[in-house]
């Protein structure tokens, strides 16, 4: 075995559970870091606490004087739990988090010093934010940035650190970050659907999406993480050759937790106890090494932080116990990869969540509403949907066999398309008492019961309806929920605008009752969506042709995909709905192709490099013992050598071939990312996807062979059962 290989096994091997100690009962700690509620009713002015309550329920601007009053009030109590810095967390369009901290202290004159925090630190700061991307924003128009607080996600306290969260913006208003357009998009779907909500009930008067994700990783060892250069630096392993055992015995799903991985597991969820992240859930997911978490689902802005928040104290825990955390979709070949299903809903400050069916026919009804609503405008922007899970990450796992396909479709349940079925023939125009009756009793009514034995799910849809929310599944488990999240609730918004507009219309012109209108709009929806509706094996090549057939797109690479984002319809939507302009979208789009073509660009000099300074060096290292052989044999055996040498000679000239292969598709390769390298933009990201790409696997191919020829004792990169199977 190469020393390097030796090595990190070896410290990977000697590696303990550290102990990890509860600090009392997670109830009790639950929020402890985090200025909620509690806190603030305990640090806060009366007037200051009203002034926050409003901004996060009805968006109030907060006076500068109060401003003030609440930065004094966050002081207290972040000194009292020893914080000594704070910073303006926020979330630019690297998908990352970003934070500069600033020490409370400051001197005085005449010596001394004191702990100082007003109102101009809390609302505003301007990061010098000139290497964030940007996608020309800031070039055409003024330099500068800033950072903004944003009341409706609380401060939290991580490490001796006072977090503030912030939107990132512009100083001529345009969003820099992914938490702007997400607020936007979070408002945009408030008023629509509130307006609808209040046809049902007149005391609704917000309505919150809600998300509850759930984030599937890969834990390695540091040591054996550290010795290969792909995982290092491209956070995937671009070559090895499967293990012997996999994951085809299914024993490790749901399985019994390692007990390195549950010491981790304890420890991460100590840390988000503290920060409010309302973990819930814990297991192993089908791979080995593969573990999922998932917290009780909340407001979508707070729950899009906090998955930013985790993936980055996740990464920060796991040193600790010397695990390396890969949020890469695709970190092995041929062993599954890591989602994130965002679950979806509305809910009213009532406390109704609309894509639940009530007690009433009324409540029903009002379900039945959001639900085809839903549907209808993944109908109308599947494309869209697709364009904001693309990522080159994810295009290993979208459409590769055990993920959901590049397909967006719409999975309902048998029970459910039957009661949209029946709703087709609904008569047009005002409904006699017997069809009302029938409706609200027979097909209507029946929901709830249907909802109770919802058991036929099926895990091959990207979009699926789960009894009481919508789950897209799509997302990779590396993305940043707020892009998905702003994409999905502006469509949402956009529907529920157009259907309020058409229901009211009938009411008013054609004096339609409500419930008639509703009926008669839906009708119309349920037959205009029926292509995105698929209720079969998402994963079969039935379903490619069918798809293709209905004229839904099949977007298999990023560049492909992205294009939706920019087209005139969306650029149409995101204005109209107050979500992004035209410059913001097509920054955005500017940025996630750069971002494409760089990932594709650092994948191929390291395929390469490793190629030749690891496989080949040990290939021809081993070919010269094979040689040397032979030679042996020849001296001992004369003329005759041949038959005993036979196995090697085979082999000696199939690592030739091998080494030829790979220097030549590695030199064609570097070819390419020079021409590649002269365009921009589109065209960059298009040859890279479409040129240079394809040259991984046939590398790959040929070095994987080596592996499976080479003697293990040379054998520099360490290999998949090592990575896969040491805990
Ligand atoms: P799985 O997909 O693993 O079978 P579930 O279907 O039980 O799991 O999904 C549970 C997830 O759904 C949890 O993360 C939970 O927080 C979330 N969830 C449940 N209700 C809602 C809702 N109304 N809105 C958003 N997310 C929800
Ligand atoms: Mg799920």
């Amino acid at each position: 075995m190469s020393r390097i290989r030796f090595d990190a096994l070896n410290e990977a091997s000697k590696r303990k559970p550290i102990k990890v100690k509860e600090k009392g009962r997670r109830s009790e700690t639950f929020g402890s870091n985090v200025f909620n509620e509690h806190a603030m009713r305990q640090y806060l002015t009366k007037d200051a606490f009203t002034s926050v309550k409003d901004a996060i329920q009805y968006g109030t601007k907060i006076d500068r004087k109060i401003a003030d009053q609440i930065a004094a009030g966050m002081k207290d109590w972040a000194l009292s739990k020893e914080a000594t810095h704070y910073t303006h967390w926020f979330q630019p369009l690297t998908g990352a988090t970003a934070e500069k901290h600033d020490a409370f202290f400051e001197p005085m004159a005449g010596g001394g010093a004191m702990e100082k925090f007003g109102g101009d630190q809390l609302v505003q700061q301007e990061p010098d934010a000139s290497s964030f991307p940007h996608g020309g924003i800031r070039n055409t128009f003024e330099a500068r940035g800033y950072t903004a607080w944003d009341p409706s996600s609380p401060a939290f306290i991580y490490g001796t650190t006072l977090c503030i969260p912030t939107v990132f913006v512009s100083y001529t208003g345009e969003a820099l970050d992914n938490k702007a357009p997400l607020l936007r998009a979070l408002q945009a779907v408030d008023h629509a659907a509130t307006a609808i909500a209040k046809y049902f009930d007149k005391n609704v008067t917000k309505v919150n999406a809600t998300l509850g994700w759930e984030q599937e990783y890969f834990l390695i060892d540091t040591a054996l993480a550290a010795s290969r250069p792909d995982i290092t630096l491209t956070g995937r392993t671009l070559l090895g050759h499967s293990p012997a055992k996999g994951q085809q015995l299914d024993d490790h799903y749901f399985g019994s937790i390692p007990s390195r991985v549950m010491s981790f597991m304890r420890d991460l969820e100590q840390e988000c106890m503290l920060l409010g992240v309302p973990v819930k859930t814990r297991h192993n997911e089908v791979a080995p090494n593969q573990f999922e978490l998932a917290p009780i689902f909340e407001e979508a802005n707070l729950a899009v932080d906090h998955n930013s928040l985790l993936m980055d104290v996740m990464e920060k825990v796991a040193q600790r116990h010397n695990f390396k955390v890969l949020f890469h979709e695709k970190p092995f070949a041929g062993i599954n990869g890591s989602g994130k299903h965002n679950n979806w809903s509305l809910a009213t400050d009532t406390g109704v969540n609309l894509l639940s069916p009530g007690k009433t026919p009324m409540k029903n009804l009002q379900f039945l509403t959001f639900f085809v609503n839903t549907i209808k405008a993944v109908h109308n922007n599947e494309e869209l949907i697709r364009a904001s899970i693309a990522s080159a990450s994810n295009d290993h796992r979208l459409g590769a066999n055990e993920a959901p396909p590049a397909i967006i479709s719409v999975f309902i349940g048998s029970q459910l398309s039957q009661v949209l079925d029946e709703l087709e023939n609904v008569t047009k125009g005002k409904l006699s008492p017997q069809e009302k009756t029938d409706l609200k009793l027979n097909i209507v009514g029946k929901i709830p019961e249907i909802l109770l034995d919802n058991t036929d799910r099926n895990r091959t849809s990207p979009f699926a309806f789960t009894g009481n929310k919508f789950e897209l599944r799509a997302v990779g488990s590396w993305t940043n929920c707020a892009g998905p999240m702003t994409v999905l609730n502006t469509i949402i918004a956009k529907q529920l605008k157009d259907f309020k507009k058409e229901a009211d219309l009938l009411i008013e012109k054609k004096n339609l009752k409500k419930d008639e209108a509703i009926f008669n709009v839906l009708r119309e929806y349920i037959k205009a969506s029926k292509k995105i509706r698929f209720e079969g094996d998402g994963y079969g090549e039935a379903w490619e042709k069918e798809a293709k057939k209905r004229g839904l797109s099949n977007h298999k690479t990023t560049p492909e995909a992205l294009k939706a984002k920019i087209s005139k319809e969306s650029i149409i939507l995101y204005e109209e709905m107050d979500v992004m302009s035209k410059i913001e979208v097509q920054a955005r789009h500017e940025i996630e192709l750069e971002e494409y073509t760089m990932r594709i660009q650092i994948e191929g000099r390291v395929i390469g490099d490793i190629a030749r300074n690891h496989v080949i060096p040990t290939a021809v290292g081993y070919q010269n013992t094979l040689i040397e052989n032979v030679r042996g044999l020849k001296e001992i055996f004369g003329a005759g050598f041949k038959k005993q040498a036979k196995e090697q000679i085979e082999l000696i000239e199939q690592i030739s071939h091998h080494i030829a292969e790979i220097n030549s598709k590695v030199e064609a390769m570097i070819q390419e990312r020079k021409n590649a390298n002269k365009l921009s933009g589109q065209k960059a990201a298009d040859a890279y996807c479409n040129k240079v790409k394809p040259y991984f696997e046939e590398i790959r191919y040929h070095c994987d062979k080596l592996e499976m020829m080479v003697d293990d004792n040379l054998w520099p990169l360490t290999k998949y059962r090592e990575l896969l199977f040491t805990r």
